[in-house]
């Protein structure tokens, strides 16, 4: 009798887990056209990094439709929005970035950007051609999703529209790391984060995930070289900086090959410019050099900054030169949480389903979601976009005039991301 009782009310919970799954479903599919029309509409209306307030002001609008409690301008044009569910639990933030860049669209697409602005004194378009629309779009429709279904959740969902990822005009800070500076996650206290980018590099609807570091950081560094001025047919007389900075550059090359455990992760050093000199029989005063810096371990970066800095003013002082090494910070490794990632990995499946879920390999590009990830447990995510009959390989990538993103994945992303918050909470009860 016992027995049967429990077989019964076991019956009961699985029916409603069934239940609660297919309600989800079908909200996803409820908002699967307004999401690609959302879209289309921030797609044709792009904005740069801190200036989103077009699209922040849409996002913003929507969430108050929804009964959430709404903050806006964090960060300059930032938008978080808090929905509380039915019962106790933690918070799951859910994050998207809502920035174009400075690129001018040749797609045919009918929601074509035709916008243009003037960027560091250069008449150029604006478009978005990472795919930041599709995420605010998504994201807009996992929030409309997940207050359907409020109700059901134990815990609250904090959404974050954060501006500037590609990072924020001259002069101005930006982004995650802006928002986290205002107090975002002291007033709000997320538990957990997840975040989502759509990607060229995957076929349509597949999910790519990674435990561990997945993203690269991304660090410039500045060396000015200091000589001293004097006529090309007497050396002797000066110093020259040129001369130093092509050993510089030889010294700088070895650090990764020669003094960095690259057993440990991967590391990149990379010189992007070199400007100094007028003509061809004047020795200059000085040589500029620029690069970026690219590691997957954080202490193997910190001891990248300090080599570079050691080479280029020894080699510079055993010419009779100076060098001054300015190492500019910029977005830490993206480190997605192994046990988070892991429990995770069934709510992607879900989503995507299995077959379309699958691990991917190292990338040096950089995400400012990997200041989150350095706050709480995180887990970041690839959603693919081009469609099923193109070459991967040669496919216009993420930040190229082309880029294309498929309608058609959108329905797998706002159902991720629903599905993650929604997976995690119920795993807290
Ligand atoms: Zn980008
Ligand atoms: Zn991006």
């Amino acid at each position: 009798m016992k027995k049967s009782l429990l077989s019964v009310a076991l019956g009961f919970a699985a029916l409603g887990a069934f239940n609660a799954q297919a309600n989800l479903d079908q909200h996803v599919k409820n908002v699967e056209q307004q999401v690609i029309e959302w879209r289309r509409d921030f797609h044709q209306n792009p904005e740069l990094g801190n200036r989103e307030t077009r699209t922040a002001g849409i996002v913003a609008k929507h969430l108050k439709s929804l009964g959430m409690q709404v903050q806006t301008d964090i960060a300059y044009t930032g938008v978080v929005g808090i929905l509380k569910g039915a019962k106790p639990g933690p918070t799951v933030m859910l994050r998207a970035d809502m920035d174009a860049l400075p690129v001018t669209e040749k797609t045919d697409v009918p929601f074509k950007s035709t916008k243009t602005t003037n960027f560091r004194g250069v008449d150029v378009g604006i478009m978005h051609a990472c795919g930041h629309d599709t995420h605010v779009a998504m994201l807009m429709g996992a929030a409309e999703v997940l207050a359907n279904m409020k109700d059901e959740l134990h815990g609250n969902i904090m959404f974050v529209f954060q501006p500037a990822e590609e990072g924020a005009p001259l002069g101005e800070e930006g982004g995650a790391e802006l928002m986290l500076k205002e107090g975002i996650f002291k007033k709000y206290k997320p538990d957990v984060a997840f975040g989502l980018h759509i990607t060229s590099s995957l076929h349509t609807g597949k999910i790519g995930y990674r435990s561990g570091p997945f993203m690269a950081s991304a660090d410039r560094f500045e060396i000015t070289v200091h000589g001293r001025q004097a006529h090309g047919s007497a050396p002797w007389t000066g110093v020259d900086p040129i001369a130093a900075a092509a050993q510089i550059v030889t010294g700088v090359n070895h650090i990764v090959s020669r003094q960095v455990n690259i057993t440990k992760e991967p590391a990149i050093v990379s010189f992007g410019k070199i400007a100094g000199g007028v003509r061809n029989n004047i020795i200059p005063e000085e040589v500029e050099m620029v690069g970026t810096i690219r590691n997957f371990d954080m202490d193997n970066r910190a001891q990248i900054f300090e080599n570079i800095k050691t080479t280029a003013t020894h080699i510079a002082k055993s010419s009779g030169a100076t060098a001054d090494v300015h190492i500019h910070e910029g977005y830490p490794v993206t480190v997605n949480n192994p046990e988070l990632t892991a429990q995770m990995l069934p709510s992607l499946e879900k989503a995507a389903g299995k077959q379309n879920v699958q691990e991917m390999g190292k990338i040096t590009g950089a995400e400012d979601f990997s200041f989150y990830a350095l706050e709480i447990p995180s887990v970041f995510v690839f959603l693919g976009g081009t469609p099923d009959d193109q070459d991967l390989k040669t496919v216009a990538s993420n930040h190229s005039p082309y880029f294309y993103a498929d309608e058609s994945s959108f329905k797998v992303g706002t159902k991720a991301l629903s599905q993650l918050a929604v997976d995690y909470l119920n795993s807290q009860k």
